[in-house]
């Protein structure tokens, strides 16, 4: 599904990040900066150490929830990897959407730093996290729509979902920003 916001498209695709081929591809990783599991497992064995030796480097205090710092991307096609940090959900009272809000908007404003012309994101938060893929969706789409709608040189946003659930989640919230 594509849909086209400004001068620029959000695009869903169903499939794992790790083999997108596109300007930066944004990890889920924990404030720690540790290396955990599900997509942040995939990033670094695909990736290769250097991922993990550029965060250790770099970054020794880790990343505030709501954040995203940025590293080189190792072994993946992509430049650079925006290793996001989405909150834990809670009930949704202890500003999570907000917390989320701002982790999408770190990396889109850390890839126009880097004159990325496109950006993949998984659904983060929505996995060990455990915020509602509903909720989730609808912020990550709205706040990319928002962007794409401004002044970006970002051309492409593709959301790449690693299972059918999350993707058709992601593909109602987006038809129901079409009208
Ligand atoms: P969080 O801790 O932020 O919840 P997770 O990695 O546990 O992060 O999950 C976030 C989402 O990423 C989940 O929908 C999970 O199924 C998905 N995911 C796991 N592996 C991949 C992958 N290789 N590519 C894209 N998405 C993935």
């Amino acid at each position: 599904m594509i849909v086209q916001f400004g001068s620029g498209r959000i695009e869903l695709v169903l499939g794992d990040i790790t083999r997108q081929e596109v300007d930066a591809i944004v990890n889920a990783a924990n404030s720690m900066l540790a290396v955990g599991g599900g997509v942040d497992g995939a990033i670094h064995d695909a990736g290769g150490p250097a991922i993990l030796e550029e965060l250790q480097r770099r970054y020794p205090d880790g990343c505030p929830t709501g954040s995203a710092v940025v590293t080189a991307a190792g072994n993946l096609a992509a430049q650079y990897v925006f290793h996001a940090v989405g909150p834990i959900w809670q009930g949704g009272g202890k500003k999570e959407r907000e917390q989320l809000q701002s982790a999408y908007e770190t990396c889109l404003a850390l890839a126009e730093k880097h004159q990325c012309r496109s950006l993949a994101f998984p659904s983060i938060s929505t996995g060990v996290y455990r915020y509602p893929v509903d909720l989730a969706a609808e912020v990550a789409l709205r706040t990319v729509a928002l962007k794409l709608e401004s002044s970006t040189p970002l051309e492409l946003v593709r959301f790449v979902l690693f299972d059918q659930g999350t993707f058709g989640c992601y593909a109602r919230v987006l038809e129901t920003m079409l009208v």
